[in-house]
């Protein structure tokens, strides 16, 4: 099941995607009526989404050409967590770009997270704040959205406690994440987080998803992978990040990027203003958005 966020006028509200992509129904038609995602996602149970999967077939729903789609999760309620080098081909291109910052032995997983004053939507423009970046790159990546407040989850329980999946591109200053060391302030600029289209429910795909996931700037493709190629699989890092800390409903764990960000060229091949970005992931869509 695809679940969205969507503009009609100025009314926003959750919808569910009609299998066949041609209208979206709001939730609120569905007995579902909450306020934003995170609330939706914190309401939902197996129960309720199997009886939603169900009615929204029945309903009549709105075109989805009379509603705006914007990001699932426009207000993140916390901080996005993500993982830093996880796919090894990308480890290395990083490593070649800078040592100092990206080089090393790795025996656990990188976290660090993004600051998410609003993600920008699926056809948003990024402002590339060309007046203190000069290296700004982007990073495709699947995004696993927690669905219950989790704490002391074992590998074997992890996708109990997963909503779905999204698409989150981790926009990246490189010159900031380098200068600075830590890597928090080069990835939380405005607009550094697009998410989207929607979020597919976990039952979609198989546990761990292995979709194909790919981005292009301006139509030349730029990373081409597999979600299955993960250095720290979701299972694994639910598991651990939920020991001792909960994970409440709602978080967005981004997975990390597969190889072909621009500074894994040589030259690196940054952005640009008028660029246009596109990731995307099997079974989830395309997020597509143009660098102001
Ligand atoms: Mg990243």
């Amino acid at each position: 099941m695809k679940v969205v966020t969507y503009a009609q006028g100025t009314h926003t509200a959750v919808g569910i995607l009609k299998q066949d992509g041609s209208e979206v129904v709001p939730a609120h038609y569905l007995g579902c009526p909450a306020k934003d995602m995170t609330e939706f996602i914190a309401d939902m149970t197996e129960k309720k989404l199997q009886k939603l999967k169900r009615n929204t077939e029945l309903m009549q729903g709105i075109p989805v050409e009379d509603v705006r789609i914007l990001s699932p999760i426009i207000h993140p309620k916390q901080d996005v967590i993500c993982l830093g080098i996880n796919y090894y081909a990308h480890a290395q291109e990083a490593a070649r770009f800078s040592d100092a910052a990206f080089g090393g032995e790795r025996p656990q997983p990188i976290y660090f997270s993004k600051r998410v004053n609003q993600a920008v939507p699926p056809d948003g423009e990024i402002d590339g704040h060309f007046d203190i970046v000069d290296s700004l790159d982007y990073e495709v990546e699947l995004a696993v959205v927690i669905g219950k407040n989790a704490k002391n989850i074992s590998e074997a329980e992890a996708f109990d406690v997963v909503f779905g999946y999204t698409i989150l591109n981790d926009m990246s200053a490189r010159n900031l994440q380098t200068a600075h060391k830590q890597w928090y302030f080069g990835k939380s600029l405005d607009d550094f987080t697009p998410i989207g289209p929607c979020i597919v429910t976990k039952d979609e795909f198989t546990n761990p998803p292995a979709l194909a996931i790919r981005s292009f700037v301006n139509g030349q493709l730029r990373q081409d992978s597999n979600t299955s190629l993960m250095i720290n699989h979701i299972a694994k890092v639910i598991s651990q990040l939920s020991q001792g800390m909960t994970l409440q409903a709602g978080t967005i764990i981004a997975m990390g990027t597969p190889a072909g960000v621009g500074m894994g060229f040589d030259p690196p091949k940054f952005l640009q203003s008028g660029d246009v970005v596109t990731c995307e992931i099997e079974g989830i869509g395309v997020l597509e958005n143009r660098i102001k």
